[in-house]
């Protein structure tokens, strides 16, 4: 049976060169890395290469960033937003975020506003899905203390201006500025060193799910969000993943390789995948074109989203009906809601995000089926 993977904003599978090195370091360099024997020290040694190793990836000095390895975009997001929010409440209760950030941002957020006191503002977003930096400086004070803007949008690919957004935070000495580079690293410039702290997963570029980090000034003080060991700056307590620490720094360090060779391919798939939409009269897309090459989005006019990926699924098609986050909690997506899309568009968007494998015949395979499914299947 065909099968076409189309779903890499989700998720992609881990790189084979990185994968074979996870299975023959977690042989022979399988210590806890906080161990003082050799067999401790070897394993902390390579915890630290994968340290450096990503801090250079991302053109860092490590004498002014550190990276803290965590389990996911998820928890670095959480540890960012709340770890900088608690450490620095006496120096003003104002938080801002974006209407379209991932769920492991905009929650992290909502609860500091529902259950401690902060006063949360949510930018818009424009009709492409970016931030307008007037709309930032607008709401921006002394009294802020965190702004958290992702650099690429899960659902859309819209890019927003971090260079342009960070300048304005950092216009103002008691605010930090965290990003979500979640599904930029690799893919798309992003000013990484006007950044106070990124958040990123390894499973995005060819690391192995469980793994990410949080890359963060020096100068910043976090309150940790898991009481533990001393492990990883006493921010993460708990015996560290070295075999998935150092494969993500390998995996991000292909995929910083190969950015111009991979964006060059995404983008002419894109053009292709787009040049097909645009003869299919019931589809609208949501994604902007200059948004990351990665992600298209669109929406379904006249049948149910959810009904023709699965009918994609069974012919061995697979894509995104809404966020993969998104899945079990709302059904209809509110990063196209805040785009200013109908609630109808909202609740029937498909997401294709092809990888490096893929070719012009998959799209062409992918267009194919769903034309297919469009005539069989009844409309909504
Ligand atoms: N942020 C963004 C933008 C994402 O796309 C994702 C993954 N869908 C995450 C955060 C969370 O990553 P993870 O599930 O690996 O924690």
């Amino acid at each position: 049976m065909t099968m076409v993977y189309l779903d890499y904003a989700a998720t992609c599978p881990p790189s084979p060169a990185v994968l074979s090195e996870f299975k023959r370091l977690s042989e022979v360099s399988f210590g806890n890395a906080s161990s003082k024997h050799a067999v401790g020290r070897d394993a902390s040694r390579l915890l630290e290469k994968a340290r450096l190793g990503i801090l250079s990836s991302f053109g860092l000095n490590p004498s002014s960033y550190q990276c803290v390895f965590l389990s996911g975009a998820t928890e670095s997001n959480n540890l960012a937003i709340k770890g900088v929010s608690f450490s620095y409440k006496n120096r003003g209760k104002k938080i801002i975020t974006t209407a379209v950030e991932h769920p492991s941002v905009k929650n992290a957020f909502e609860q500091l506003k529902n259950e401690f006191g902060f006063q949360l503002i949510v930018l818009p977003v424009n009709e492409a899905g970016s931030v307008e930096p007037s709309s930032l400086e607008a709401v921006m004070d002394n009294e802020v203390i965190l702004v958290s803007i992702m650099a690429v949008n899960n659902e859309t690919g819209a890019l927003n201006d971090i260079g342009a957004l960070a300048d304005i935070v950092h216009r103002y000495p008691k605010a930090f500025f965290h990003c979500d580079v979640t599904q930029g690293i690799g893919k798309v410039k992003v000013p990484y060193s006007k950044i106070d702290l990124f958040s990123f997963s390894a499973h995005k570029v060819g690391g192995l799910k469980g793994n990410g980090a949080l890359v963060m000034k020096k100068t910043i003080r976090l309150v940790s969000l898991l009481s533990g060991g001393d492990q990883e700056l006493g921010l993460r307590g708990g015996t560290v993943d070295v075999a998935g620490a150092y494969c993500m720094h390998l995996a991000l360090k292909e995929s910083m390789e190969k950015f111009a060779e991979h964006k060059e391919h995404a983008s002419m798939l894109k053009e292709h995948l787009l040049q097909g939409l645009s003869k299919i009269d019931e589809v609208v897309v949501n994604s902007p074109l200059d948004g990351s090459p990665y992600v298209v989005n669109f929406s379904l006019r006249k049948h149910k989203a959810s009904v023709i990926v699965e009918g994609l699924s069974e012919a061995g098609f697979y894509v995104s009906s809404i966020s993969a986050c998104n899945s079990k909690g709302e059904p209809i997506s509110y990063v196209l809601l805040a785009m200013n899309r109908s609630k109808e568009d909202a609740s029937n968007s498909i997401r294709v995000s092809p990888g490096p494998e893929a070719t012009i015949e998959d799209i062409d395979a992918f267009l194919a089926a769903m034309n297919k499914l469009l005539l069989e299947v009844r409309p909504r």
